[in-house]
């Protein structure tokens, strides 16, 4: 009112400002109001939104890193037929070091010069952390699976202007799902943006452990040159059977990359792969995984955590599996039970475990696969390459470009829109909760 002389279009861009406060934002575009008036309300600094993003810590060496490298292959079409992401700009240049607190996801630019608030921490857990304080006026929520603010009921029940947690990578399962339908809190993901980043770290662990890489390069580094003991457990994967739980992008990506290995590739998947596609990679498909590891030699987990697959490698089914087997789970640490692989490893069950993916994130310093024999374990980087770092934080600007403009989110980027799971979250996962431990 205090403003120059109301028009019919500033009475909408306000009806609009209110329905977007309380969280109609659907209902307001459904309304039409937003279509042309969204956008100049949204430029002014009055609306500025809060976007809130945790990342993992700088490098403790400083930032910005001495780069190995001075750029990565451009790539601009996945193996599905899908574009990597195709935000309006980026302002960073792909190679960098963007997924660490100071290198923001190359999002401040953006950001400020369109009104808005960026705060990036890597504060993230406790009691009087800084994502806490800041998530009470939030509208946006950006973490990264490899380093996860965990976005609890709790934790959404404290954000009322939260609109949506994006993941800068793929699996959001560091969000309650159930508790983000309740609250009409979107959440989405950059679907594709590492899944072969993380199939070719797959092939490398399943190739390492079989080989007993680790083990042999700890001697060169010891001064040692003990190759009675270096092969004593080294073996080829050729002939060997390896079988994939689930055959999704990543799955998909480990059996194409290891059918030049002459290995006898096994998939198990909710929906079966085209016939093509068997027949191109010899695979053999059941239905059961529980029926595949019986007989496998190696055995991948590539399917997401959800209410279904939380503690599928448990203290029964381990027993399952072919004496010495290598199990490797780049999908998410809660698929297994953390003492029953570690024991499982001990008494010989399992020749080798070798993943990056724990929980929680970052784990304590007693969790017992840091000490169990036999593992190949890292932090959880498969994902976070920073070929795959350029990919994400494109996809993130391109996700939040849409909501700044009041355009629909790409479909295989959705998990939990308006209220029910949606796109690829429709597809692959089912409704739960997997936050909590
Ligand atoms: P994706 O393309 O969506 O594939 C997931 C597959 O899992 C789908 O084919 C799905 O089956 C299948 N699936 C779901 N529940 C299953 C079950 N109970 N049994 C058997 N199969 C099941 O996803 P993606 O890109 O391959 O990624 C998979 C997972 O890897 C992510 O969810 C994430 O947890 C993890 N990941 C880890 C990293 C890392 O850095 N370590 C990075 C990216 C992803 P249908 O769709 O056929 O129903």
């Amino acid at each position: 009112k205090s403003s120059a002389t109301p028009t019919d279009g500033k009475m909408v861009l306000r009806l609009a400002k209110t329905l977007v406060a309380r969280r109609g934002r659907q209902s307001a575009c459904k309304a039409g109001l937003l279509k042309t008036g969204f956008r100049s309300f949204r430029s002014s600094t009055a609306v500025t939104d809060k976007v809130l993003c945790v990342l993992y810590p700088d490098p403790s060496t400083g930032f910005p890193p001495s780069y190995a490298r001075d750029s990565i292959p451009k790539i601009e079409i996945y193996p599905d037929g899908q574009t990597t992401p195709t935000p309006n700009s980026i302002d960073f240049n792909p190679g960098e070091l963007l997924g660490c607190v100071s290198g923001e996801l190359g999002l401040r630019k953006f950001l400020e010069d369109n009104g808005h608030e960026l705060v990036v921490t890597a504060d993230k857990d406790g009691d009087g952390c800084e994502f806490d304080a800041h998530l009470k006026d939030a509208h946006y929520v950006i973490s990264q699976p490899f380093y996860p603010a965990y976005i609890t009921a709790d934790r959404i029940a404290s954000a009322p202007n939260l609109r949506a947690a994006i993941t800068a990578g793929i699996g959001s399962d560091h969000v309650d799902l159930d508790a983000a339908m309740k609250h009409k809190v979107d959440v989405c993901e950059v679907t594709f943006c590492n899944s072969i980043s993380v199939s070719e770290h797959v092939v490398m662990m399943i190739l390492s452990l079989v080989r007993n890489y680790v083990p042999s390069y700890q001697w060169i580094k010891q001064g040692g040159w003990n190759i009675a003991d270096c092969v004593q457990r080294s073996y080829d994967v050729e002939g060997m059977k390896v079988g994939t739980v689930a055959a999704g992008r990543i799955g998909l990506a480990v059996l194409k990359r290891l059918h030049p290995f002459d290995c006898k590739l096994h998939y198990c998947d909710r929906h079966r792969l085209p016939r093509e596609i068997e027949e191109r990679y010899s695979l053999t498909y059941w239905n059961d995984w529980k029926e595949m590891v019986k007989e496998m030699d190696v055995v991948t987990l590539n399917c997401p955590l959800h209410s279904e697959t939380e503690h599928m490698v448990n203290a029964d089914t381990i027993n399952l599996f072919k004496r010495g087997a290598y199990l490797i789970n780049t999908a998410r640490g809660k698929l297994c039970d953390k003492h029953v692989i570690s024991k499982a490893l001990e008494e010989g069950q399992l020749a080798g475990y070798a993943g990056d993916v724990w929980f929680p994130q970052p784990p304590p310093s007693n969790h017992p696969w840091r000490d169990m024999p036999w593992h190949g374990m890292t932090p959880h980087t498969s994902g976070t390459s920073l070929s795959a770092q350029a990919r994400y934080a494109a996809g993130v600007r391109e996700i939040l470009e849409c909501y700044f403009n009041e355009t629909s989110i790409r479909d295989e980027y959705q998990i939990v829109t308006d209220g029910a799971l949606a796109g690829t979250g429709a597809h692959s996962y089912s409704e739960g909760n997997a936050t909590s431990g």
